[in-house]
């Protein structure tokens, strides 16, 4: 069993895989060729968007959750403080699994975010604006109420749940030379790209992230993990402030490169992959095709192998999607 100083195995992955089983779609790994005529090379995208729930973050919080119920007899239930994607995998999970679960989320969250959040048998509870005062509030319930924490990406249990998107694509196309991950805290690309290096050590592994919120990208030029503030990009997974804790050095380990996409990138690859592959990529997992339109001019002399985008999820709402591709 990993704890937080050990780093995440393929073993772990494995093990997490096996945890969560078919309670998790194996998700398709679609040929797109419009794209691989843009990109030069074939491209490959993981269609994490059509994963239960609309996102991977089901895999980490399935694994997570289900280990509390293993290992805790006495637990009264889970809280977390997301109203994103991480926020409903919780509360589909513990809903799963049979546990109690409250989910802190900030006072003006979408009435549609709430409704799944709620829909999915979970306690809301309001507070604030800033994600540090519903973690605050989060934790101390936890304390006061014995109930255990998930956290959205830096933590082992987690990071080995998101790793089996990394195990599905090794057996999906063992040929892969190159594998490219939205990261936001750290902890799908960390996972993704233990996987990869364990099982396909040849291909490489790019992180995908907004310009605007640069903050692993930064990390890795200092050498250490750097906060950026407050971000604004329409990538909402993606605006976390630093990489983590946990995670950081894994990206450090087994990430070749962080490729940087601008806002109209992200915007013309989520128009691109509605039109041209007919999936619906909410702007934080249109992240991986922007860096793959790019890598031709970024890294010309690299290997042309198939290059796999991971499509993080596709959970957006319509008004927005009309939002960004008519004011594109
Ligand atoms: C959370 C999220 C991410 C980023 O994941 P991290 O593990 O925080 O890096 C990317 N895409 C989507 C759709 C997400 O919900």
């Amino acid at each position: 069993m990993p704890i937080s100083h050990e780093p995440v195995t393929l073993a772990h992955i494995q093990q997490a895989s096996k945890r969560i089983g078919d309670r998790v779609v194996t998700t398709p790994l679609l040929y797109a060729p419009r794209l691989s005529e843009l990109c030069q090379r074939e491209v490959y995208l993981k269609c994490e968007n059509l994963q239960r729930t609309g996102a991977f973050k089901l895999r980490g919080a399935l694994n997570k959750v289900l280990s509390i119920a293993e290992h805790g007899g006495a637990m009264t239930g889970v809280i977390t403080a997301s109203s994103g994607n991480h926020g409903q995998a919780v509360a589909y999970a513990a809903a799963l699994v049979g546990l109690p679960c409250t989910v802190v989320v900030p006072e003006n969250v979408l009435a549609i975010k709430e409704q799944a959040i709620l829909g999915y048998g979970a306690q809301v509870i309001r507070c604030g604006t800033t994600s540090s005062e519903r973690i605050e509030l989060a934790e101390r319930i936890a304390a006061e109420k014995n109930l255990k924490f998930v956290p959205p990406y830096d933590d082992p249990f987690i990071v080995a749940g998101q790793g089996t998107v990394g195990l599905e694509i090794a057996e999906q196309l063992p040929d892969a030379a190159a594998v490219i991950v939205p990261v936001g805290g750290g902890g799908l690309l960390s996972g993704v790209a233990t996987a990869i290096k364990s099982l396909l050590p040849n291909a490489a592994v790019y992180g995908a992230e907004p310009a605007l919120a640069n903050d692993t990208y930064l990390s890795r030029q200092q050498g250490r993990p750097v906060d950026i503030g407050a971000t604004s990009t329409i990538a909402d997974g993606l605006r976390t402030s630093h990489p983590g804790e946990f995670t950081f050095p894994i990206v450090q380990k087994y990430v070749d490169d962080i490729v940087l996409v601008s806002e109209e990138e992200i915007k013309a690859a989520l128009t691109t992959l509605l039109e041209t592959s007919k999936l619906l990529v909410e702007p934080s997992g249109c992240t991986s095709a922007a860096a793959a339109l790019k890598l031709p001019e970024l890294k010309p002399n690299e290997d042309k192998g198939p290059v796999v985008c991971v499509l993080s999820g596709g959970n957006v709402e319509l008004s927005t999607v009309a939002e960004l591709i008519l004011g594109r």
